[in-house]
Formats: structure tokens, sequence, C-alpha cells
């Protein structure tokens, strides 16, 4: 049997969608039918930059659906289960990996592949592989179409805000910026697990409407330079801004927060975007931790799930037609996607 595919080929060359063989799950491989891929930023640095991932592949990298098949030895899971898959493919052997952190495996040079989507086949299909059934998460009563994005555009934020949580008190602020897919769910978290002082940028209107759509009470359109960053400086007085969480990560952007940072804070670039960090005598400020998070752990993806299955959080998605893949990077590439776009085969 065929099935449809969203396929890297190469760095410069647009996604292709082809007909690819039905896989058959292997010994421990689990089958999954996809119900939701979630288009991500990172697709578009895949496509447009060497990165050094060698295609061709099939994209997808926050994908969730039904079991449709096991391989041999698979027990615990029956056709029919709604999961998420959990991207990050570490060794599954090393310190992190056991902790359930595949994202910082130690042995990730040596796998020849970053997870599903990522050096691997990835879950823009009709069906997908998962090499482990450790790598499947329980989504419960969730809709594995809206659900996919809780994978990444949720667990990436979720794992950088946690690790800034005892920081984030109620005379703390809380700057992020790019409310795009991770950004318009990192506010969200924000408000479920902290009483920070919520402050949003972004260069595009539409997404700081977002914004404050979701609760955040100050906006700065980035793109006014001197006067977002005055703005940001005097609302938050000489402490400075606590935490400074970058989903675009760019010189600009790093610049800005390194300049909003106050003393004893953290700048999290997050962004792929690509940018130094200028360090002089207090600048960035003493006692920031500058931290770049890569993605969450498993169970850190169970946490997001529960907080999404009570209603705390929930992924603004723009559901698409897998045939439409081509369209849809070039709607992100233009900022045209408000929250996140899923493709659904
Ligand atoms: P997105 O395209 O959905 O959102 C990006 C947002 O940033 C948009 O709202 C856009 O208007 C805004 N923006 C762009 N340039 C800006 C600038 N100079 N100043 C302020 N705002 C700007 O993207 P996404 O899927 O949310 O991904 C965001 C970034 O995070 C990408 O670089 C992606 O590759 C990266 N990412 C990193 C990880 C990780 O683990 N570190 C995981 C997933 C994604
Ligand atoms: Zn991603
Ligand atoms: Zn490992």
């Amino acid at each position: 049997m065929k099935m449809k595919a969203v396929r890297f080929i190469q760095t410069g060359k647009p996604a292709e969608v082809v007909d690819l063989p039905k896989p058959t799950p292997g010994p421990g491989q689990v089958l999954l039918k996809i119900a939701g891929a979630g288009v991500c930023h990172s697709d578009l640095h895949i496509l447009d930059e060497p990165l050094g991932l060698s295609g061709p592949f099939t994209l997808g990298h926050e994908n969730a659906g039904h079991v449709a098949a096991l391989g041999q030895g698979v027990e615990g899971w029956k056709e029919g289960d709604a999961v998420a898959v959990y991207g990050p493919w570490g060794c599954g052997r090393c310190h992190t990996c056991q902790t359930s952190a595949e994202n910082y495996c130690e042995n990730h040079a040596l796998l020849g592949t970053m997870g599903g989507g990522l050096g691997s086949d990835g879950g823009m299909a009709e069906y997908m592989l998962v090499p482990s059934a450790r790598q499947l998460v329980p989504l419960g009563k969730l809709d594995p179409v809206t659900a996919a994005p809780l994978s990444d555009a949720a667990l990436t934020p979720y794992h950088a805000i946690k690790t800034a949580l005892p920081m984030l008190t109620p005379d703390a602020s809380v700057l992020v910026i790019g409310i795009g897919g991770l950004g318009h769910m990192a506010v969200q978290l924000l408000k479920a697990l902290t009483p920070a002082t919520l402050i949003a940028g972004d260069i595009d209107d539409s997404k700081l409407a977002h914004a404050r759509h979701l609760g955040v009470a100050h906006t700065f359109n980035t793109r006014d330079g001197d006067a977002a960053l005055e703005g940001i400086k005097q609302l938050v007085g000489p402490r400075g801004v606590t935490v400074v969480l970058d989903f675009v990560g760019a010189q600009a952007t790093v610049d800005l927060g390194a300049q909003v940072v106050g003393r004893n804070s953290r700048l999290s670039v997050v962004g792929l975007g690509g940018g130094v960090v200028h360090h002089a005598a207090n600048r960035p400020p003493y006692g920031c931790q500058v931290t770049v998070p890569y993605w969450g752990s498993r169970t850190e993806l169970m946490e997001v799930i529960a907080l999404a299955e009570a209603g705390r959080i929930q992924v603004d998605v723009q559901s698409h037609p897998l045939e439409q893949a081509v369209q849809v990077y070039q709607w992100l590439r233009e900022g045209k996607v408000r929250g996140r776009a899923v493709l659904t085969p």
C-alpha cells in the first residue's frame, strides 16, 4: 500500500509531497496512523539552512495519532490508542536518557538522527514508524490533531519555564519574545504556572493582539527598536526583567533581551535564528544566566499533556491537508500562521 509523505530532499530545495510504501513495524517498533503533524519553524531552518541533516527523509517532528500496528515484542499498547510521539529520540541508555531527558542524550552525535522528522522519517505522512514504544505518551481524551503541537510547541517552552520557576515570583517579570507557535503556548504556560508579570514582544501587531487575547497585559512591537526598549525598561523599573524567553534567537532579539534583563536574571534563548551574546562588565548584568534549552523530557511531556487535559492550556490550531504542506511552509515563512499549523493526512 502507498501513502503520501512530505519529504525533506536537501538544503535549499522546497519540501516535496511524494508517494511512499506504507511501513511495517519491525521488532520493538510501533506503527502509528498520524492524526496531526505540527508545522514547526525549525523545519524552515532545516529546509533553508545547512544544519548537517542529510535527506531525503519525511518531515514532521511534532506528531500524534493512533496506534495502527505493534511490532514483535511490543506490549502494553493496543491498536487505536491515542498517543503523542515524544520527539527527541536518544540512545535510551545514557544517564540523561535514563531520566527521560532524551533531548540531552549524551550519545546524540553517534545516532545519526535527532528524531523522526529530524534525520529519520517523521510524521508528515499517513503512517509513521516509531522506533521504540518508549517514545509513546498517552493522550487520554485529547484530540490528537490539536494535541500534536503539545509535543514541541508546548513541551519546549514548558521545559524552559520549568527550570526558571524559582525565579518567577509574584514580584518578578517575564518577557516572551516571538508570539508564534512556541510563544503563544509559553504565555499560557506562564499564566498557568507562575504569578509573574507577563510582557510580550513581537514585530507583528497581529501576534501581539494574539498575546493580549491570551491575557498578556503588556505588549511591545519590537520593530519600534528604542521605543520598545525604553517601554519595557520603564515598565519593570531598576530591577529589570527577571526572565527573558527568546523564541526568535536572532541578533536583534538576543540584544534586546540582554539590554532589558536585570541582575540575577535569566536570558533563555530558545529560537534558532543565530546571534551573539556580547559580554562585557555587567553586560548582560551580573548574575544573569544565559541558557540554551532544547526541547524537553518525556516526563515533562506528560506534565504538559496533563495541563492540556485540565483545560489550562490550549493550542490555537489551524489544520490543513497534508497535500498543502509546501504552501503552509510558505505561510509560516511569511509570518502568516497564527498559533500552530497542523497537517492532517
Ligand atoms: P513561529 O514562526 O511560529 O513564530 C515566530 C514568531 O516570532 C512570530 O510571531 C514572528 O512574528 C516573531 N518574530 C520573528 N522575528 C522576530 C524579531 N526579530 N523580533 C520579534 N519577533 C519576531 O516559530 P516557532 O515554531 O514558534 O519557532 C520559534 C523558534 O524556536 C524557531 O527558531 C524554531 O526553530 C525554534 N525552536 C527551538 C526549539 C528548541 O528546542 N530550542 C524547539 C522548537 C523550535
Ligand atoms: Zn520543532
Ligand atoms: Zn542517550
